[in-house]
Protein backbone atom coordinates (compact mmCIF):
# COMPACT_ATOMS: atom_id res chain seq x y z
CA UNK A 1 0.00 0.00 0.00
CA UNK A 2 2.58 2.60 1.23
CA UNK A 3 5.02 1.86 -1.99
CA UNK A 4 1.81 2.28 -3.85
CA UNK A 5 1.35 5.76 -3.33
CA UNK A 6 4.94 6.41 -3.17
CA UNK A 7 5.11 5.28 -6.85
CA UNK A 8 2.04 7.27 -7.42
CA UNK A 9 3.29 10.23 -6.05
CA UNK A 10 6.93 10.17 -7.81
CA UNK A 11 4.94 9.61 -10.87
CA UNK A 12 3.17 12.81 -10.81
CA UNK A 13 6.38 14.68 -9.74
CA UNK A 14 7.54 13.20 -12.41
CA UNK A 15 4.86 14.00 -15.23
CA UNK A 16 5.85 17.64 -16.36
CA UNK A 17 6.64 16.15 -19.63
CA UNK A 18 3.58 14.38 -20.04
CA UNK A 19 -0.04 16.07 -21.02
CA UNK A 20 -1.36 14.56 -17.66
CA UNK A 21 -1.15 17.24 -15.65
CA UNK A 22 -0.75 20.09 -17.81
CA UNK A 23 -3.45 22.66 -17.18
CA UNK A 24 -4.41 24.10 -20.39
CA UNK A 25 -6.78 27.45 -20.53
CA UNK A 26 -8.65 27.97 -23.71
CA UNK A 27 -10.20 30.83 -24.95
CA UNK A 28 -12.43 30.66 -27.65
CA UNK A 29 -16.01 32.19 -28.53
CA UNK A 30 -17.14 29.08 -31.38
CA UNK A 31 -19.06 26.67 -29.19
CA UNK A 32 -17.81 23.80 -31.65
CA UNK A 33 -14.40 24.82 -31.60
CA UNK A 34 -14.36 25.65 -27.68
CA UNK A 35 -15.81 22.04 -26.97
CA UNK A 36 -13.70 20.10 -29.60
CA UNK A 37 -10.51 21.80 -28.08
CA UNK A 38 -11.81 21.09 -24.81
CA UNK A 39 -12.80 17.95 -25.22
CA UNK A 40 -10.07 16.61 -26.91
CA UNK A 41 -6.93 18.21 -24.42
CA UNK A 42 -9.24 16.66 -21.61
CA UNK A 43 -9.34 13.17 -23.55
CA UNK A 44 -5.75 13.35 -23.46
CA UNK A 45 -4.90 13.79 -19.40
CA UNK A 46 -5.05 17.94 -20.11
CA UNK A 47 -7.21 20.19 -17.11
CA UNK A 48 -9.05 22.05 -19.54
CA UNK A 49 -10.15 25.73 -18.07
CA UNK A 50 -12.42 27.27 -20.81
CA UNK A 51 -14.35 30.23 -21.51
CA UNK A 52 -16.14 32.08 -24.93
CA UNK A 53 -14.95 35.85 -23.01
CA UNK A 54 -11.70 37.75 -23.77
CA UNK A 55 -11.82 40.01 -20.95
CA UNK A 56 -12.73 36.95 -19.01
CA UNK A 57 -10.20 34.76 -20.71
CA UNK A 58 -7.39 37.21 -19.97
CA UNK A 59 -8.28 37.62 -16.47
CA UNK A 60 -7.62 34.02 -15.99
CA UNK A 61 -4.97 33.77 -17.70
CA UNK A 62 -3.12 36.64 -15.73
CA UNK A 63 -4.59 35.61 -12.16
CA UNK A 64 -4.43 31.88 -12.10
CA UNK A 65 -1.22 29.23 -13.23
CA UNK A 66 -1.27 27.85 -16.91
CA UNK A 67 1.08 25.55 -18.57
CA UNK A 68 -0.26 26.89 -21.83
CA UNK A 69 -3.05 28.65 -23.20
CA UNK A 70 -5.02 27.82 -26.67
CA UNK A 71 -6.19 31.48 -27.78
CA UNK A 72 -8.54 32.41 -30.70
CA UNK A 73 -7.97 35.74 -32.15
CA UNK A 74 -11.52 37.10 -32.63
CA UNK A 75 -12.96 37.03 -29.18
CA UNK A 76 -16.29 39.43 -27.69
CA UNK A 77 -15.12 41.91 -25.06
CA UNK A 78 -11.62 41.82 -25.70
CA UNK A 79 -9.26 40.72 -29.33
CA UNK A 80 -7.07 37.71 -28.56
CA UNK A 81 -4.36 40.28 -29.82
CA UNK A 82 -4.95 42.36 -26.87
CA UNK A 83 -4.69 39.58 -24.66
CA UNK A 84 -1.50 38.06 -26.52
CA UNK A 85 0.17 41.34 -25.85
CA UNK A 86 -1.06 41.09 -22.23
CA UNK A 87 0.52 37.86 -21.92
CA UNK A 88 3.84 38.49 -23.45
CA UNK A 89 4.60 41.40 -21.26
CA UNK A 90 3.21 39.12 -17.90
CA UNK A 91 4.23 35.85 -18.39
CA UNK A 92 6.07 35.54 -21.29
CA UNK A 93 7.16 32.07 -20.38
CA UNK A 94 3.71 31.15 -20.82
CA UNK A 95 3.18 29.33 -24.39
CA UNK A 96 0.43 30.25 -26.71
CA UNK A 97 -1.27 28.37 -29.13
CA UNK A 98 -3.05 31.06 -31.59
CA UNK A 99 -5.89 30.01 -33.72
CA UNK A 100 -6.42 31.71 -36.47
CA UNK A 101 -8.48 31.72 -39.67
CA UNK A 102 -6.65 31.38 -42.87
CA UNK A 103 -4.05 34.81 -43.40
CA UNK A 104 -5.86 36.64 -40.38
CA UNK A 105 -3.62 39.18 -39.15
CA UNK A 106 -0.43 36.79 -39.09
CA UNK A 107 1.90 39.69 -40.14
CA UNK A 108 0.79 41.90 -36.94
CA UNK A 109 1.06 38.65 -34.73
CA UNK A 110 4.48 37.93 -36.28
CA UNK A 111 5.47 41.25 -35.93
CA UNK A 112 5.29 40.39 -31.96
CA UNK A 113 8.64 38.27 -32.04
CA UNK A 114 7.32 36.47 -29.42
CA UNK A 115 9.26 33.08 -29.04
CA UNK A 116 6.40 31.83 -26.58
CA UNK A 117 3.55 31.77 -29.63
CA UNK A 118 2.68 29.44 -31.80
CA UNK A 119 -0.19 29.31 -34.81
CA UNK A 120 -2.70 27.17 -35.93
CA UNK A 121 -4.95 27.87 -38.87
CA UNK A 122 -8.55 26.67 -38.58
CA UNK A 123 -9.93 24.61 -39.50
CA UNK A 124 -7.08 21.96 -38.36
CA UNK A 125 -7.52 18.62 -36.51
CA UNK A 126 -7.40 17.92 -33.06
CA UNK A 127 -4.49 15.38 -33.98
CA UNK A 128 -2.66 18.56 -34.93
CA UNK A 129 -3.59 20.72 -32.15
CA UNK A 130 -2.53 18.20 -29.66
CA UNK A 131 0.75 18.13 -31.12
CA UNK A 132 1.25 21.35 -30.95
CA UNK A 133 0.18 21.66 -27.48
CA UNK A 134 2.87 19.18 -26.32
CA UNK A 135 5.73 20.89 -28.74
CA UNK A 136 5.13 24.37 -26.85
CA UNK A 137 5.10 22.72 -23.35
CA UNK A 138 8.24 20.76 -24.20
CA UNK A 139 10.07 23.49 -25.34
CA UNK A 140 8.97 25.34 -22.81
CA UNK A 141 10.15 22.80 -20.37
CA UNK A 142 13.22 22.46 -21.58
CA UNK A 143 13.61 26.09 -21.30
CA UNK A 144 12.69 26.51 -17.74
CA UNK A 145 15.23 24.21 -16.53
CA UNK A 146 17.99 25.68 -18.21
CA UNK A 147 19.98 28.25 -17.92
CA UNK A 148 21.48 31.05 -20.41
CA UNK A 149 25.08 31.63 -20.49
CA UNK A 150 27.26 34.16 -22.53
CA UNK A 151 30.42 35.99 -21.80
CA UNK A 152 30.99 35.13 -18.42
CA UNK A 153 26.94 35.79 -17.35
CA UNK A 154 24.90 33.27 -16.16
CA UNK A 155 20.92 33.99 -15.86
CA UNK A 156 18.75 30.96 -14.51
CA UNK A 157 15.39 31.19 -15.76
CA UNK A 158 13.93 28.96 -13.12
CA UNK A 159 15.25 30.50 -10.28
CA UNK A 160 16.12 34.29 -11.74
CA UNK A 161 19.78 34.13 -10.05
CA UNK A 162 22.18 35.54 -11.97
CA UNK A 163 26.17 35.14 -11.40
CA UNK A 164 29.09 37.08 -13.52
CA UNK A 165 31.75 34.48 -13.03
CA UNK A 166 31.21 33.32 -9.81
CA UNK A 167 29.61 36.64 -8.20
CA UNK A 168 26.16 36.67 -7.86
CA UNK A 169 24.28 39.43 -9.25
CA UNK A 170 20.91 40.76 -7.68
CA UNK A 171 18.79 42.40 -10.62
CA UNK A 172 14.96 43.45 -10.59
CA UNK A 173 12.55 42.05 -12.45
CA UNK A 174 12.51 44.37 -15.57
CA UNK A 175 16.73 44.47 -15.36
CA UNK A 176 16.20 40.62 -15.50
CA UNK A 177 14.32 40.02 -18.34
CA UNK A 178 16.78 42.63 -20.55
CA UNK A 179 19.72 40.62 -19.69
CA UNK A 180 18.09 37.40 -20.66
CA UNK A 181 17.03 39.13 -23.82
CA UNK A 182 20.18 40.39 -23.97
CA UNK A 183 21.63 35.97 -23.56
CA UNK A 184 19.27 34.55 -25.96
CA UNK A 185 20.74 37.27 -28.43
CA UNK A 186 24.16 37.16 -27.52
CA UNK A 187 26.77 38.17 -29.95
CA UNK A 188 23.49 40.45 -31.79
CA UNK A 189 23.39 43.39 -32.83
CA UNK A 190 20.18 44.42 -31.21
CA UNK A 191 18.20 47.57 -31.77
CA UNK A 192 16.62 49.98 -29.09
CA UNK A 193 13.16 48.98 -30.84
CA UNK A 194 13.39 45.46 -30.67
CA UNK A 195 14.54 45.41 -27.11
CA UNK A 196 11.94 47.75 -26.47
CA UNK A 197 9.32 45.30 -28.51
CA UNK A 198 10.56 42.48 -26.89
CA UNK A 199 11.37 43.51 -22.90
CA UNK A 200 8.84 46.35 -22.45
CA UNK A 201 5.91 45.59 -24.70
CA UNK A 202 5.31 46.78 -28.15
CA UNK A 203 2.96 49.31 -27.25
CA UNK A 204 5.70 51.30 -25.05
CA UNK A 205 6.47 54.83 -26.63
CA UNK A 206 9.00 54.76 -29.09
CA UNK A 207 10.69 58.12 -28.09
CA UNK A 208 11.33 56.95 -24.81
CA UNK A 209 15.44 56.06 -23.42
CA UNK A 210 14.35 53.12 -20.93
CA UNK A 211 16.29 50.96 -22.87
CA UNK A 212 19.61 53.07 -22.38
CA UNK A 213 18.86 53.43 -18.68
CA UNK A 214 18.47 49.89 -17.83
CA UNK A 215 21.42 49.32 -20.18
CA UNK A 216 22.90 51.03 -17.41
CA UNK A 217 21.74 49.63 -14.74
CA UNK A 218 22.93 45.75 -15.85
CA UNK A 219 26.19 47.76 -17.01
CA UNK A 220 26.41 48.62 -13.31
CA UNK A 221 25.43 45.76 -11.37
CA UNK A 222 27.18 43.37 -13.61
CA UNK A 223 30.47 45.09 -14.04
CA UNK A 224 33.15 47.72 -12.25
CA UNK A 225 35.62 50.19 -13.82
CA UNK A 226 38.48 47.78 -13.95
CA UNK A 227 36.40 44.92 -15.32
CA UNK A 228 33.39 46.22 -17.58
CA UNK A 229 30.29 44.41 -18.28
CA UNK A 230 30.21 42.97 -21.69
CA UNK A 231 27.29 44.82 -22.97
CA UNK A 232 28.53 47.32 -25.75
CA UNK A 233 27.00 50.36 -27.59
CA UNK A 234 27.14 50.21 -31.33
CA UNK A 235 26.05 52.90 -32.41
CA UNK A 236 23.69 54.70 -33.85
CA UNK A 237 21.70 51.32 -33.72
CA UNK A 238 21.32 49.65 -30.18
CA UNK A 239 23.15 47.15 -28.17
CA UNK A 240 25.39 43.72 -28.07
CA UNK A 241 25.66 41.34 -25.67
CA UNK A 242 29.46 39.81 -25.91
CA UNK A 243 31.49 39.55 -29.25
CA UNK A 244 34.32 41.09 -29.92
CA UNK A 245 33.87 44.98 -28.48
CA1 LIG B 1 -13.81 33.80 -32.76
Amino acid sequence: MGTLAATDALERDDGRDASTHARVLVIEDEPGILDFVRRGLEAQGFAVAATADGAEGERLALTESFDAVVLDLMLPSRSGMDILATLHRAKPNVPVLVLTARGEVEDRVSGLEAGAVDYLVKPFSLAELLARVRAQLRVFAAASTSTLHADGIEANLLTRKVKRGDVSVSLSGTEFELLVYLLRHAGRVLSREEILSSVWGYQHDPMTNVVDVYVGYLRRKLGTPADPAPIFTVRGVGYRLGGTA
